[in-house]
């Protein structure tokens, strides 16, 4: 069979069992309304969740950045392509996070692989939580240590595995903060205990936690004062920072072991600088954004409190991103494309992003949007059961 035969046989598949994804293109720049085809959307699936991606104190600093550096970083950093941006971004960072150190990475699916890969080895075991962001779970599969996957936020689970653990291997406890598909929260404090009392070492995903929880945006290690019980809190730039790129905070040895270590830093080029200055730009109103961090967490309160009235489960969500779970995969696809006609743009998330039988729109809100968005919002997806009859009941309404 020829390769374009064999790959078209797959996506048929993937066609067949509604898992076939595709792009859409948008037109312009991102933000509340969003325009596709030469229409507007109301956009409810964007990480942008303090409405920086467009600002322009962001774009002046970017421009200004290519001024003063150009474009290119022209090598990985360990050769040429470390420049004054990057370097006072990672102290930026740093400060925020109140750490001795920071490594900036290319990405955040970069960072989490090439730290995992870099700190955890063979002869490791790993505790990682059932629903960590790909980028863990690839991390820890190139680690090659022996890795457990703990029921969602199941601290009782955690404890019986670690319990049962050898006492002589190094241990590792992974989650995410904000969890990316639930959104709902990692119980830090409890795991910061158990790793006290196994002496486990904890990594921490701050990709949707950074810049939206904590005082100065630090996230949720912020939050509950733990920043001296995580041995790692890395985060991504490209989420509330509205920009791209991600860092690793710990100690100062810890951060120089993977200047020389990880991989996915070593063997790839630095960062655009000009994207390294709208990100410290980004930095700077993220720790005086309190009032963008109320607005977003209030309007996402706001409404989870009216999808749950419509019978939707929600699950634990406590964060801008507010799952609706729906069951399977077509009910999603259909919710999703019934918005889309409506002008409402909230993707349909589906396995292997999440577990079977949890298809769901994946909604999140942002500071820039308002109440009368949100009303939008309700208004149309109140009236699904009458667009739809046929699926006014079954899996849809829990
Ligand atoms: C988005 C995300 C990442 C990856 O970050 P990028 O910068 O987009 O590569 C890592 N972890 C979690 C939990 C995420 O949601």
């Amino acid at each position: 069979m020829s390769l374009t035969d064999f790959c078209q046989q797959q996506l048929n598949d993937l066609e067949n069992q509604n898992l076939y994804r595709s792009m859409k293109t948008v037109d312009g720049s991102q933000g509340v309304y969003v325009d596709v085809d030469g229409k507007r959307y109301l956009n409810f699936c964007s990480n942008d969740y303090l409405g920086l991606a467009s600002d322009e104190r962001l774009i002046a600093a970017a421009k200004k950045g290519l001024d003063q550096y150009g474009f290119g970083s022209g090598a990985s950093r360990l050769v040429c392509g470390n420049m004054t941006a990057h370097q006072m971004l990672e102290q930026k960072i740093a400060g925020l996070k109140k750490a001795e150190d920071c490594v900036v990475f290319s990405s955040g699916y970069m960072a989490n692989v090439g730290l995992i890969s870099a700190l955890i080895d063979r002869n490791d075991l790993v505790f990682s939580d059932r629903l960590n962001h790909a980028s863990i779970v690839d991390g820890i599969t190139m680690s090659r240590a022996k890795s457990f996957r703990y029921k969602h936020n199941d601290m009782e689970a955690l404890c019986c595995l670690l319990k049962k653990s050898s006492s002589t291997q190094k241990k590792w406890i992974i989650t995410d903060s904000v969890f990316s598909m639930d959104g709902d929260v990692a119980d830090l404090k409890r795991i910061a205990e158990l790793a006290k009392e196994h002496e486990a070492h904890i990594i921490v995903d701050e990709a949707h936690g950074f810049g939206v929880l904590g005082q100065n945006g630090g996230g949720l290690v912020e939050e509950l004062g733990l920043q001296n019980e995580i041995d790692l809190q890395m985060g991504t730039l490209s989420k509330a920072a509205g920009c791209f790129g991600a860092y690793v905070c710990g100690s100062k040895s810890v951060m120089d072991y993977l200047r020389n270590k990880a991989r996915s830093l070593i063997y790839t080029t630095g960062l655009p600088p000009s994207v390294m200055s709208a990100a410290i730009e980004a930095i700077n109103i993220i720790s005086r954004s309190n009032d963008r961090r109320q607005k977003v967490l209030k309007l996402a309160d706001d409404l989870r409190q009216k999808i749950k009235t419509l019978g939707f489960d929600t699950l634990q969500s406590t964060t801008p991103i507010i799952p609706v779970v729906v069951g399977n995969e077509d009910d999603a696809l259909n919710l999703s494309q019934y918005l889309w006609e409506n002008n409402i743009w909230v993707s349909a998330i589906r396995p292997p992003t999440v577990p079977k039988g949890s298809a769901r729109l994946r909604l999140t809100v942002t500071a820039n949007h308002d109440k009368e968005h949100v009303d939008s919002l309700i208004n149309v997806l109140k009236n699904f059961k009458c667009c739809h009859p046929e699926q006014s009941e079954g899996s849809l309404f829990i």
